[in-house]
C-alpha cells in the first residue's frame, strides 16, 4: 500500500467522537501535528455520544477518586467554551431522590463531604417550592447539587473538532481505520486507500474499541440503551431555567432513572428520560436498534408517576450505546508491548462524557510524555489484569 505525501504525524487519533475530538483538541493546542481519523461524520448518532444532552455532576457516586478529574473537566469545559464562543454547559442543578437509606444517595453524600461539593438536603416542602413538577413518595430522600447541569455533546464535539482544525490538525471524516501496527520506529495506520505514519497513536474507538485493541474485545460489553422524550404536562415550567436535571433511584431497581429539561432549540422538544443501567447486549455494527417495548413502557410509567405526563405524551425515542468495562470504570492507559507509542481510552460504561475535556488532556500527556500529572492512575488497565 502506498504511503501518501504529508502523511507523517506526531500523533494519529483513531475515532474522533467524544474522547478522540478532545485528544485532537489538546494535542493541537500543544502544536503537535495531529491526524484524527473518523469512520463516520462526527458528531453522529451511531456510537456513544448521540441524543443531544449529557449530565455533568461532581458528587460522584461511582467513586470519589473521579472528583479531582471532574474539577479539571469543569475547568477545561470552561476553556473550550471561551475558545469556541459556544455555550456547551448549562448549569441547571441536579435533583437526586430515592428511598430512605438508598446506597447510591449515600455514596453521593460521601463524595460531597470528602471534597466539599455543595449538596443540599431538601424536605418535601422545599421540593414543592423549588420544583413542583415532581411527585415523589412521601418518605423519599431528596438532595440538590447546584453546581451540576448538562452538556451538549454534539456541540462540544463540533467545537473541539473546529478548534483542532483551527490549530492545524487534520481531521478526516468518513475514513474508517482497518488496522494499525507499531514498532520501534513508529506506528502505521491503514485505511482503505491510504497508509499514515506517526510517532504515536491514540485509540478512542468507543463501542468499536474491541476491533481496534487486541485484548479489549473479551472484556467489553456493548449494550443498547433506550432514550425517550415526553411532552410535559400543560402549564408547568419545563425548560432549563425552571426545571433541573434529575436522577432518581427506586427500591429494588438497579441503577437509576435520570432526565433533562425540555430544550426548544436542541433535539426533540420534551422531557428526556433514560435508565442508567446496562441494557440489552448488542454489537456496534448491528443496525437493528429496535426499541424494547417493555423498557419503553417502564420509562412511560415512570414519567407518569413522578412527573405527571399524559398517557399519550411520548414524542420520540432513540437508542445509544454503552461500552461497559468489567468494573464499569474507564480504562485510560498506554497499551503494553507497543514501544510506549500507543495510548487507549475505552470502557466509559455510560458515564464518560462529562470527563471528555479532561480525558483528552490525559491522552495528550500519555502520548507525548508516557505519563500524566493528572490523578488518573486508578483508571490504568492493570487493575483488570487483561491487556
Ligand atoms: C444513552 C446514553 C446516555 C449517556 N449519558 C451520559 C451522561 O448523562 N453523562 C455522561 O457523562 N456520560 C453519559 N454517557 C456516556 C458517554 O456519552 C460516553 O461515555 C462517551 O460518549 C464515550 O465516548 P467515546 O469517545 O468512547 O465514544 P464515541 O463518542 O462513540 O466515539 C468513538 C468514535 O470512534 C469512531 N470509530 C470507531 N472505530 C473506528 C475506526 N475503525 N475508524 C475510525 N473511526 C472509528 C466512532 O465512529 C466514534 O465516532 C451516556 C451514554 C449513552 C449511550
Amino acid at each position: 500500500m502506498p504511503t501518501s505525501d504529508n502523511s507523517h504525524f506526531n500523533t494519529i487519533v483513531i475515532g474522533v467522537g467524544s474522547m478522540g475530538s478532545a485528544a485532537c483538541f489538546h494535542l493541537s493546542q500543544r502544536n503537535q501535528k495531529v491526524l484524527g481519523l473518523e469512520q463516520f461524520t462526527s458528531p453522529h448518532e451511531k456510537g456513544a455520544h448521540g441524543a443531544h444532552t449529557r449530565i455533568i455532576r461532581k458528587a460522584y457516586f461511582e467513586h470519589p477518586d473521579y472528583v479531582p478529574l471532574l474539577e479539571k473537566a469543569y475547568a477545561n469545559w470552561h476553556l473550550i467554551e471561551q475558545l469556541s464562543g459556544e455555550q456547551l454547559y448549562v448549569p441547571t442543578g441536579l435533583l437526586y431522590a430515592g428511598p430512605p437509606g438508598n446506597d447510591l444517595l449515600q455514596r453521593i453524600r460521601e463524595a460531597a463531604q470528602l471534597y466539599q461539593i455543595p449538596l443540599e438536603e431538601w424536605d418535601g416542602a422545599q421540593l414543592k417550592q423549588r420544583f413542583p413538577q415532581f411527585t415523589l413518595p412521601a418518605n423519599a430522600e431528596v438532595m440538590f447539587e447546584p453546581e451540576a447541569g448538562f452538556l451538549y455533546p454534539d456541540k462540544a464535539i463540533e467545537a473541539m473538532i473546529a478548534l483542532s482544525i483551527r490549530a492545524g490538525a487534520t481531521i478526516r471524516q468518513q475514513c474508517p481505520v482497518l488496522s494499525w501496527e507499531a514498532d520501534e520506529l513508529g506506528v502505521k495506520v491503514f485505511t482503505e486507500h491510504e497508509t499514515f505514519t506517526a510517532d504515536k497513536l491514540i485509540i478512542t474507538a468507543g463501542p468499536w474499541a474491541g476491533s481496534m485493541i487486541a485484548g479489549a474485545q473479551q472484556h467489553l460489553q456493548i449494550t443498547q440503551q433506550t432514550l425517550a422524550w415526553y411532552t410535559p404536562p400543560a402549564d408547568v415550567p419545563q425548560n432549563a431555567q425552571q426545571f433541573p436535571c434529575w436522577l432518581i433511584a427506586e427500591e429494588r431497581v438497579p441503577g437509576a432513572y435520570y432526565g433533562f429539561p425540555a430544550l426548544p432549540n436542541h433535539g426533540p422538544n420534551g422531557w428526556k428520560i433514560a435508565h442508567h443501567h446496562a441494557g440489552k447486549p448488542t454489537h456496534p455494527d448491528d443496525t437493528n436498534r429496535t426499541i424494547n417495548e417493555n423498557e419503553l413502557a417502564t420509562l412511560g410509567k415512570f414519567m407518569q408517576q413522578y412527573l405527571g405526563v399524559a398517557d399519550d405524551a411520548l414524542i420520540t425515542t432513540k437508542t445509544c450505546l454503552y461500552s461497559n468495562s468489567p468494573d464499569e470504570h474507564f480504562v485510560i492507559d498506554l497499551l503494553p508491548g507497543n514501544h510506549q507509542r500507543v495510548s487507549v481510552a475505552w470502557g466509559f460504561s455510560g458515564h464518560g462524557f462529562k470527563f471528555t475535556s479532561v480525558v483528552g488532556e490525559i491522552l495528550a500527556d500519555l502520548s507525548m510524555y508516557g505519563k500524566t500529572p493528572l490523578p488518573a492512575q486508578f483508571l490504568q488497565a492493570d487493575r483488570l489484569s487483561m491487556i
